[in-house]
């Protein structure tokens, strides 16, 4: 009967020593059990080449910096800039943060210019990194989307090297200028009519997304030797077409953004920069 008893007591105590380190394990984040998982996300199905529209992403600017691009006065983007390169599943979720590869600035060293004239950001503050970090945009996007590109895309340099040849060879803003979709404050176009312009030009299908009636980003798709493939449109079985699945209304804007006119980088206040929320 004593030893009975003694089983019991062992038992309550490694019960309450598996309640224990299971609390502890919430206590210190779910991060550390992503991290743990990282290495076992399966490799991706197709890249998601995602792109801003400037005029849409500048309406919400609300403090200047110098490393907000909106900021640049009339060196101010004008055509769709680059958000990212993503690794994405056919099931329409995505890896993150595959490897600890920390971004490094020197790595593109010979990339700077173009990356800042191509893919800016259109903020002040920093970007959150993979595990705890916090970053430039660039930072963000090689750690969170690049690291899972494997083995298509293998380190920082590839990947920022090959996401500025993607960006010069589909040429986005040029085929809907050709297709007669200027930037404007007053025009409105046919939703329908900018993805034909960019299905003619490129045989796929991208997607659009708004906000209100103002495009905001556009995304091509490519199979992993980066040939053109349809972006994936999320279609409800009752809304089985292109249009009502997405974001944008049938007639959509390419707003083009005014700036303050003075010079907006040097107007900036520093304490607002550090605390403006992403
Ligand atoms: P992603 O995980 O690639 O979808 O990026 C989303 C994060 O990047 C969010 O924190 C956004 O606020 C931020 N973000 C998106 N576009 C930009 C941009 N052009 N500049 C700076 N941050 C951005």
């Amino acid at each position: 009967m004593a030893s009975f008893s003694l089983i019991l007591i062992r038992l309550s105590l490694v019960a309450v020593l598996l309640t224990a380190s299971f609390c502890q394990l919430k206590a210190i984040g779910i991060r550390e059990a992503v991290d743990d998982a990282v290495g076992e996300q399966r490799e991706f199905d197709y890249f998601n080449f995602a792109l801003q529209w400037p005029g849409t992403q500048c309406k919400n600017t609300r403090h200047c910096c110098p490393s907000n691009g909106c900021c640049r006065g009339s060196n101010a983007p004008t055509e769709f800039t680059i958000h990212g390169l993503w690794p994405d599943y056919n099931d329409g979720t995505w890896p993150s943060c595959c490897k600890k590869s920390k971004f490094d600035e020197k790595e593109i060293s010979t990339l700077l210019d173009a990356l800042e004239q191509y893919w800016p950001s259109y903020r002040c503050g920093s970007t959150s990194t993979c595990y705890s970090g916090e970053g430039l945009f660039w930072a963000h996007e090689w750690e969170k989307h690049g690291t899972c590109s494997f083995p298509v895309v293998r380190d920082e340099y590839s990947y920022f090297s090959t996401t500025l040849n993607l960006y010069f060879k589909y040429n986005v803003t040029r085929v809907l200028n050709e297709a007669g979709y200027l930037p404007s404050n007053t025009e409105k176009y046919p939703l329908g009519g900018i993805v034909s312009a960019i299905q003619n030009a490129f045989h796929a299908t991208p997607k659009l997304d708004c906000s209100k009636d103002a495009v905001n980003e556009l995304h091509l798709c490519f199979y992993k030797d980066f040939k053109p493939r349809d972006c994936i449109i999320e279609r409800s079985p009752e809304n089985d077409n292109y249009f009502s699945s997405s974001s944008c209304p049938k007639y959509v804007s390419l707003p083009v953004y005014m700036s303050s006119g003075v010079d907006d980088a040097t107007a900036a206040i520093p304490w607002i920069l550090e605390n403006e929320p992403l």
